[in-house]
């Protein structure tokens, strides 16, 4: 897939079904024409195993000097004293925009989800009796995603803030500061506590277009969302800050499938356009997704949205359908 004085990816499959879904999205993107140096780095819980370590401070680096990274997904090594090898990786590239796009034949919004501070600053003092995580939001963490929401929502219809912040009083910087925001870009914005937002995804989906939130509550309404459209396995990630990018499925390394060859590889595929969008090759990324939508019309579904198809097949038949665009 190399080309000469090509961008330099680097490719973390990880665990579980990382590696299967992955190799799928490296197959489709070579049926697409891409032309990248690969750089494969192995983190997670298979090199824990082997070396103790999940990730080094050498392959922290060779992702920071690559233009960006393509991740599958990593399992969490069974020790008290581990912390998240994806959260340190989005800390330390400060990848603070999670962006994670939702779309099926008559849904299309997008969960833009605050991705370095919130619950899971990382702020914790872990007692037997009693415990305490640190919920932080800053007014800069809040404007910087607000405007990546509004860069988003200003294309589109319009922004919802949601916020509990009847309860928590830091999310009342949160939504005062993304109001500010919007207010100031001309962007039509609402609001909506986490609550009334997790029941009208479900009831009413219809009703939202960009909705920007803080740390946990992006990922339990994005787990959500994912649902509501059919599937973990069809929904892609880009994870953005301001020198580095990442691009995943948003599901998990979902080890009750891995090596069975049944794993939905779309998120996967859709995360890799989501990355020739973002390398400057928007042509591409259409065709990309033009042959999802088309394979998946056509039958090709593993059995997560009721198929009998395989991850090879799902596969195939995408590459198959690049060659139509
Ligand atoms: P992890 O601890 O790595 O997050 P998990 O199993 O807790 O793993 P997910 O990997 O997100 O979380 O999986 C949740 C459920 O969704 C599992 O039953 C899994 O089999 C299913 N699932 C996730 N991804 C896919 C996929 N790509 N194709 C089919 N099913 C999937």
């Amino acid at each position: 897939m190399s080309g000469a004085g090509s961008k330099k990816v680097a490719v973390v499959a990880g665990d579980g079904i990382g590696p299967e879904v992955i190799e799928s999205a490296l197959a489709v993107l070579d049926g697409a024409g891409a032309k990248f140096e690969l750089i494969h780095v192995e983190i997670g819980l298979a090199r824990w195993k082997k070396t103790g370590l999940a990730m080094s401070e050498e392959d922290l680096e060779t992702l920071k000097e690559c233009d960006c990274i393509l991740f599958g997904a990593i399992s969490t090594p069974p020790d008290p004293n581990y912390k998240s090898v994806l959260l340190r990786i989005r800390k330390e590239l400060d990848l603070y925009a999670n962006i994670r796009p939702f779309q099926s034949q008559d849904l299309d919004f997008i969960i833009v989800r605050e991705n370095t501070e919130g619950l899971y600053s990382g702020l914790e003092e872990v007692g037997v009796e009693e415990s305490h995580t640190m919920r932080v939001i800053t007014r800069r963490g809040s404007e910087r995603i607000a405007k990546k929401a509004c860069e988003l929502a200003a294309r589109r219809k319009k922004l919802t803030i949601i916020h509990k912040s009847n309860v928590l009083k830091s999310d009342c910087l949160f939504l005062e500061t993304c109001r500010a925001v919007a207010a100031g870009r001309g962007v039509l914005c609402d609001d909506m506590l986490v609550d009334a937002a997790a029941y009208n995804l479900v009831v009413n989906p219809q009703r939202f277009d960009v909705l920007v939130t803080t740390n946990l509550f992006g990922d339990i309404l994005s787990d959500e969302a994912a649902g509501v459209i059919g599937s973990l396995g069809l929904c892609a990630s880009a994870n953005l800050g301001t020198d580095h990018a990442l691009f995943e499925p948003i599901h998990g390394s979902a080890p009750d499938i891995a090596g069975k060859g049944v794993a939905n590889p779309v998120g996967a595929i859709r995360s890799a356009a989501m990355m020739m969008q973002w390398l400057g090759e928007p042509e591409k990324a259409r065709r990309m997704e033009a042959a999802v939508q088309r394979a998946l019309a056509c039958g090709a579904k593993t059995p997560d949205l009721g198929g009998d198809c395989g991850t090879a097949d799902v596969t195939k038949a995408v590459v198959e359908n690049l060659r139509i665009f």
